[in-house]
């Protein structure tokens, strides 16, 4: 399609006042209306070389759903974004966007709002339809962990004509995903509508099943299943060794929040200080408020420019209410009977670490001291390995698993493994795990896709 001049604004994405917003669990983004998605796509200049394509790690056809949205084919649209993306309803609203990033667009105003059209064509284009079985081949796969990385690695293996088991710790699907992120970015209904496409296909789920503790993770194949994928995330926190750790009202960020989303919060009120600035950091600020705290108080020990979370999510915790108090470190937690304050060590930053960011350095001799009711520890996750065998895997920065970077297998023969620091990078890795298990059953060295939404 033929573009004519590059128009540098987006077609505004409406949002739920923020006061509103903390009275509820609902959504906070609003979807475009047909006409605006259409408008937005239309901003799409077509790019000779697709970079928004090149930049997801899951490698979905933007362009090409941005054109056909363009020309109002939300269907095509749909077509286009399932052929890739079992997980797209989710993807559609909180997936980290690399192709709007990499979108040309941006270099002159903001970038085509390419995750909200991909939401727009779900929702305009018959988003409800569902994946089938093209393959017979029949073998039998078990996946451990039913979070992203678990789910397109059955996906991708169901749609083969493989016999699936899905074996989870807890008691839900999705990992993360339904576990800690807050209903207001990403309602669990949009994970059931991703979940339903994939039921044609036959996969088998046992929730409630720790491989490691209830089943040893040998045991899957010397009891039929012909090969096996690892995808069990990051649920291990890192915890702050400080004075004060154990007291009451100190609580551990990610726990927190499964523990709220599974219908059993813990008491939380007054002054909140979160100490961390990443995603699990956003989320528990803005949840405590929705929960009645008085005031959302991050700490984090570098600037805005190093923080890991992304700039949307910063800004609508700011927008909700939300402090946010830079190049702080917390040393103590202080109180008697409960935790009363967090004494931090004021920071300045150095050189780059070798994360690339700049090194937060004490300023000799300068504290401050913030009251407190609760404590909120979001200082990082990993994988819990606990009770698997030796798969002779690495450890990524982001704390997540990393078998060969190629084939995703692990040193144990017909054991592959993967998971990554976001939804995507999570997919791309089941995908590319499943393919690697396609060859390793098909005996051959490599293999094609081809997903087909009915
Ligand atoms: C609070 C928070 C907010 C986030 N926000 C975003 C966001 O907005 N956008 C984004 O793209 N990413 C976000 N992420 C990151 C994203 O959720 C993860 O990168 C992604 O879920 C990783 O997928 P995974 O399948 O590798 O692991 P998980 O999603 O962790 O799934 C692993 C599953 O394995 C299960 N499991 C673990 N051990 C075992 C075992 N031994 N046996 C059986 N089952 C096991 C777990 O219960 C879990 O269900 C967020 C993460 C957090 C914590």
């Amino acid at each position: 399609m033929a573009r004519g001049r590059l128009i540098p604004d987006r077609v505004p994405i409406s949002a739920v006042p923020p006061a509103e917003r903390l009275t509820s669990y609902d959504e906070c983004l609003l979807l475009y209306s047909r006409e605006e998605a259409i408008q937005e796509a239309q901003r799409c200049v077509q790019c000779a070389k697709p970079w928004c394509n090149l930049a997801c790690p899951i490698l979905q056809d933007a362009r090409e759903y941005c054109r056909q949205i363009a020309e109002g084919d939300f269907e095509g649209a749909v077509d286009t974004i399932l052929l890739d993306n079992p997980l797209a309803g989710c993807l559609g609203k909180v997936c980290y966007s690399y192709c709007e990033d990499a979108c040309v667009v941006g270099k002159k105003g903001d970038p085509v709002a390419i995750r909200h059209l991909k939401w727009a064509a779900l929702a305009y284009g018959n988003g409800g339809r569902t994946y089938r079985r093209e393959g017979t081949r029949d073998q039998a796969v078990a996946v451990v962990g039913a979070g992203p990385a678990g789910l397109t690695a059955a996906w991708e293996l169901a749609k083969r004509g493989d016999r699936v088991t899905v074996f989870e710790a807890s008691e839900k699907l999705g990992g993360l995903v339904t576990q800690t992120i807050p209903p207001y970015r990403l309602s669990h209904e949009t994970f059931a509508e991703d979940l339903a496409r994939l039921e044609p296909l036959g996969i088998e789920v046992r929730t409630g099943v720790r491989i490691g503790k209830d089943l040893p993770l040998e045991s899957l194949l010397e009891n039929g299943f012909d090969a096996v994928f690892v995808g069990i995330g990051t649920h291990h926190p890192w915890t702050l060794n400080l004075p004060g750790k154990d007291l009451p009202g100190v609580y551990i960020a990610l726990d927190f929040l499964k523990q709220v989303f599974d219908g059993d919060p813990p008491p939380v009120g007054g002054t909140v200080a979160i100490i961390g600035g990443g995603d699990v950091a956003m989320d528990c600020s803005r949840t405590v408020l929705r929960m009645g705290a008085e005031k959302s108080v991050i700490l984090y020990r570098r600037t805005r420019e190093e923080m890991p979370a992304s700039p949307e999510e910063l800004e609508e915790a700011v927008e909700e209410g939300v402090a946010v108090n830079y190049l702080v470190s917390p040393v103590e937690f202080r109180g008697e009977e409960r935790v009363e304050a967090v004494v931090c060590q004021k920071m300045e930053l150095g050189p780059p670490d070798d994360s690339g960011r700049r090194r937060p350095v004490p300023i000799e001799g300068e504290t401050v001291t913030f009251p407190v009711d609760y404590v909120l520890v979001a200082i990082g996750q990993k994988a819990d390995l606990e009770g698997l065998p030796d798969l002779g895997l690495e450890m990524a920065r982001d704390g997540s698993i990393q078998a060969d970077p190629e084939t995703c297998e692990t040193s144990l023969p017909g054991v592959y493994a993967g998971g990554g620091p976001s939804i995507v990078h999570a997919m791309a890795q089941g995908r590319k795990a499943a393919q690697s298990i396609a060859a390793y059953l098909e005996g051959r060295s490599e293999t094609t896709t081809a997903a087909a939404p009915t």
